[in-house]
């Protein structure tokens, strides 16, 4: 699955909890069923009390009756005491054995009804299921479905419940049948549904049997929702014409919404789906069409083939009335991209097709396993949750991140597409071929696919260097920021229920998942990393695997090689353990050659640890695999490898003398930060101002981002990085000018409000000028052939114009301002894609309102899915804070703003400077609107969070902020606790460095 933002959403643990009691309380929300058997609870105590009056009342009459009895049974104690002694003496009998037995089953019986698995948060073990035969049929005129679903099912411990997950589904009646010899319907005790788990409940009047197998058929119907998950719908207008489709989205928990099943990841079965639809409309399915069957009254039922053994999450169906262009692999797999007939007619689809076919070919020849379908589906929705869903055969995609026009579309875009797409492919055996046992491991599969889009895109496209270059930023920097909070949680973390799930898909999952993956990749070597790769999926395919699996095939591989590592052991340090070390070199002056290596937990606000006292009594340790090198003017060492895994440790190094530096993590495979003694850094920057290209480009960006954020948590002076910028003058390469931009947006929102702030614009401008005079303005827009520009030159000009502008280069303010004119008395746009948001950005800011309403005006009138986004980000722009309130209201309360868009023009207004305190109320005052709209679904309320909240950084905001949150409760919420650290992180910059920072501003000959 691919995030739109994969920043974990709220937490609503607690909500739910409290939903479960009240339905407790008063029976609502639950079937009747189940309402009476609440019921039975209080009757019974009622009798009780009764029971005990009259027992009271009846004592004197007792006391009379017992003397009588007990003369009795004095007289016919003596034959009781001769019965005993017979039947002790006697062997026990067949009878007896089984009267035994059957009083064993009932107490186990009543052991289990007591126990309630129903209750439990995870299903019981059970029942496994085999297999699913799945018929529906969909009405789209009013938007309802109804089914019938046969599941065929393995008894492994004898039960007499069967419990399985619903979730808002009318179930008619649900029927279980033996499957022997002698097929029966087994009697149903009661059958109920139980909300709080989402399941639903037949009790059977006798067990169920171990190593049997029984059927199991439930009818059922509901709605096609408009929230976009289970099987929700949406709509496109065409020809002035508003047209539906009906799409699902199963993952993580939702599949339950469509039919009853045994919903986790481990519970894999084979599907047979079969879709009755009007025939005015398709079907698609995760397999190919086996037979359609047209019936007189303009109906269709598309029976499907069966499906390998899958999660249900992975199971997924579309009825639409889409067109599609299709290709083959060379392996013969059909592959069709489904979209809206408009897109497809105008070839949108036709780059992602292109990339797909060549993309399952790379992903067989990696993995050495064959793509196990006949066929795979890219269907482009207008409307879903995440980026993109990789359904085995049936992968979903929201437009923007599959449709493209090669003569609008920007860079960027086109290479966020391309990774969607490589993601989403890599998912087909890393997720739907071998499955995560359980969400606790969800970076298995996410940090694969996130790893695998950068190895994907270099196969694409070899020139760009992904893997080796812009992971650097994109993952490894970007992860950093958030794992350094000491509100971060390891990567694999424990997942008891529903709601918890939702926490695991984040930024952690993903990108930690991904650079921790890539760290090891370098330890192991690329090729015994895909030996161990292959062989972990030839090992689990079909079925599912645990984080362990994985490290033992690589502790396999290694031992092939002769090479003795414990992989496990390594790895859990940097999965159990939340957070990243920082690694401190210092040369030890008494003794030669050598050097002390230490290593702490990197944090930026350390007093934050204080307050966990989980985290306050914790010593962190990992076990680093440390690369060094050693380097002077003209020459750097090959690169060496320490183990670090002590807290601190000696080490010689040879080849070290006076003079020369040393290096630490080489090209920035590792996931921690460097630190070295003043002396080194003084010697890092020198070389860097002479002869930049002895260090690698990696390591060029790595210590940009690293002396940036040291610095920003206090552990080295403010003048490193700023001094350290300075040799940008000279930086040719595209990378370390984007670390450093991204170190300097994040700086220029912790300043651009504080009085001194020209002093910094102007030393940043300084460093700026001669490349952006040097490298100039693309001419006219580029031949259409985005994909064979030149993207090192072409990205460095636009990072660089960016800067100049944000920081206030009148050149480039002119520039731009020339280009939005030129297109305003023209009507012809021949803004160059690449720079279009840069352009219309700054023409908004800076032009009079005309230009917002012409801009305003275009976001309407494009068909470009691409040209609308950038065209909507630009109107933030403004610094007019009437337009600015004007968008806001407009954007939550009208349709003019996709959905999905809302959050992104709030967060782009928080971005300006102007907008700042508008976004900031606007996000408080609308909170429990925009909580409920994308509090549960979207994992938007993070990146929203974060959005309005990272630029606070007074005291008194600081306060505003907890208020807020105290306010509304917010405690709990994971975005919230981290959105007070970063606040207060940014308060103590102030407070103990802002002064240190700009006294050598001031006294720097740069500015
Ligand atoms: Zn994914």
């Amino acid at each position: 699955m691919a995030l739109e933002d994969r920043r974990a959403k709220r937490l609503s643990l607690t909500a739910v909890a409290a939903e479960e009691e009240n339905s407790l309380r008063n029976g609502r929300g639950l079937s009747d069923q189940w309402a009476d058997g609440v019921a039975v609870r209080s009757r019974t105590t009622e009798r009780h009390i009764a029971v005990h009056k009259r027992l009271v009342l009846g004592f004197a009459v007792s006391i009379v009756t017992l003397i009588a009895v007990t003369a009795v049974a004095v007289l016919l104690g003596v034959r009781f005491e001769e019965c005993a002694g017979e039947s002790a003496s006697r062997a026990p009998n067949a009878s007896s054995a089984r009267a035994n037995q059957s009083r064993d089953a009932h107490s186990s019986q009543r052991d289990e009804e007591a126990a309630q698995p129903w209750r439990q948060l995870r299903l019981p073990a059970s029942l496994r299921p085999r297999h699913y035969d799945l018929r529906l049929a969909v009405y789209m005129d009013n938007f309802t479905f109804s089914g019938e679903v046969n599941i065929e099912f393995e008894c492994v411990n004898a039960t007499r419940f069967v419990v399985l997950h619903a979730d808002g589904l009318r179930v008619d009646r649900a029927a279980v049948y033996s499957d022997s010899k002698k097929p029966g319907v087994l009697r149903v005790h009661r059958q109920f549904q139980y909300p709080a788990n989402q399941v639903l409940v037949v009790a059977l009047s006798r067990e169920l049997k171990p190593l049997r197998t029984y059927k199991m058929n439930i009818t059922f119907e509901a709605q096609i929702e408009n929230e976009l998950l289970g099987f929700f719908r949406s709509s496109y207008v065409m020809q002035g014409e508003r047209r539906y489709l009906a799409v699902t989205q199963f993952s993580p928990i939702h599949a339950r919404k469509a039919f009853p099943c045994f919903d986790e990841p481990v519970f894999k079965a084979t599907f047979k789906v079969s879709l009755k639809h009007e025939s005015a409309y398709l079907s698609l399915s995760n397999m190919p069409v086996e037979m359609s069957v047209l019936d007189e009254d303009e109906w269709v039922t598309d029976h499907f083939s069966r499906t390998p053994r899958m999660s249900t999450y992975y199971l997924a169906w579309a009825v639409c009335n889409f067109t599609y262009k299709e290709s083959f692999t060379r392996s013969g797999v059909l592959i069709r991209l489904y979209a809206r007939p408009d897109a497809i007619g105008r070839g949108y689809g036709d780059y992602a097709l292109n990339i797909t076919k060549r993309l399952l070919q790379f992903y067989e020849d990696y993995f050495k396993v064959k793509y196990s379908l006949p066929k795979l589906d890219l269907l482009a929705v207008p409307k879903h949750p995440y980026a993109a869903m990789e359904n085995w055969g049936l992968s979903v995609f929201v437009e923007q991140k599959i449709l493209l026009d090669p003569k609008v579309s920007s860079f960027s875009y086109l290479m966020e597409l391309t990774m969607v797409v490589v993601h989403e492919i890599c998912h087909q055996w890393f997720g739907d071929l071998v499955t995560p046992v359980w969400w606790e491991d969800v970076w298995l599969k996410e940090g694969f696919a996130h790893f695998f889009e950068y190895m994907g895109t270099d196969f694409l496209f070899p020139k760009w260097n992904m893997e080796k270059q812009r992971f650097l930023t994109d993952v490894l920097h970007e992860v950093m920021l958030l794992d350094g909070l000491a509100s971060s949680h390891p990567i694999s973390q424990q997942v008891y229920q529903a709601t918890d799930i939702d926490r695991v898909f984040d930024w952690i999952a993903y990108k930690k998942g991904a650079a921790l993956i890539r760290m090891l990749a370098n330890v192991m070597g690329q090729p015994v990393f895909q030996r161990g790769l292959n062989d972990y999926l030839r090992t689990h395919m079909y079925g599912n695997a645990a984080r362990d699996d994985l490290w033992n095939k690589f502790s396999e591989a290694m031992q092939k090689e002769g090479k003795y590592i414990n992989i496990k052991e390594v790895m859990n340090g940097w999965t159990l353990q939340m957070g990243y070390p920082v690694v401190t070199i210092i040369r030890n002056d008494s003794l030669d050659h050598s050097v002390i290596i230490s290593q702490e937990h990197f944090l930026y606000h350390p007093d934050a640890r204080n307050r966990d006292p989980g985290l306050l009594n914790t010593s962190f340790q990992w076990q680093i695999p440390l690369t060094v090198s050693v380097g002077n003017y003209t020459h750097i060492s090959p690169e060496s490898i320490i183990w670090l895994s002590n807290k601190t440790e000696l080490h010689k190094m040879s080849l070290m003398e006076e003079g020369t530096w040393l290096l630490g993590n080489i090209n920035q495979t590792g996931y921690f930060r460097v630190n070295y003694d003043l002396h080194n850094w003084r010697l890092l920057l020198e070389q860097l101002m002479k002869n930049p290209e002895i260090i690698s480009v990696g390591n060029r960006a790595g210590l940009i981002d690293d002396a940036f954020n040291l610095a920003r948590a206090g552990y080295i002076p403010q003048n490193i990085p700023l001094e350290m910028i300075c040799y940008l003058t000279q930086e040719r390469e595209f990378l370390p000018w984007h670390a450093a931009s991204r170190s300097l947006y994040q700086l220029d929102k912790l300043l651009d409000r504080s009085e001194e702030y020209s002093i910094f614009s102007d030393y940043v401008l300084k460093q700026v000028a001669s490349m952006y005079h040097r490298l100039g303005w693309p001419t006219s827009p580029s031949n259409g052939s985005i994909m064979q520009a030149a993207y090192q030159t072409e990205e460095l000009q636009r990072e660089v114009i960016m800067l100049a502008c944000s920081f206030g280069n009148k050149h480039c303010h002119n520039q731009a301002m020339a280009l939005i004119s030129d297109w305003i008395s023209s009507n012809k746009n021949r803004i160059p894609p690449n720079v279009r948001d840069i352009v219309y950005c700054t023409g908004v800011s800076l032009m009079d309102e005309d230009v917002w309403e012409f801009i305003w005006m275009k976001f309407h009138s494009t068909t470009a899915i691409s040209e609308k986004k950038v065209l909507l980000e630009a109107l933030t722009c403004s610094g007019n804070t009437f337009l600015l309130n004007r968008l806001l209201n407009l954007s939550l309360s009208s349709d003019l703003v996709p959905e999905q868009d809302v959050i992104d023009v709030i967060i782009h207004v928080g971005r300006n400077p102007r907008g700042r305190p508008l976004a900031w109320r606007y996000f408080r005052e609308k909170w429990d609107i925009l909580n409920s709209r994308y509090g549960e679904a979207l994992f938007m309320n993070a990146k929203l969070i974060n959005g309005v909240t990272e630029f606070l950084n007074t005291e008194s905001e600081l306060n505003e902020l907890k208020e807020f949150i105290e306010e509304n409760e917010g405690e709990g919420v994971s975005a919230l606790v981290r959105a007070v650290e970063i606040v207060e992180a940014n308060v103590r910059w102030h407070r103990l460095f802002r002064q240190q920072f700009f006294q050598w501003l001031r006294k720097s000959p740069d500015s």
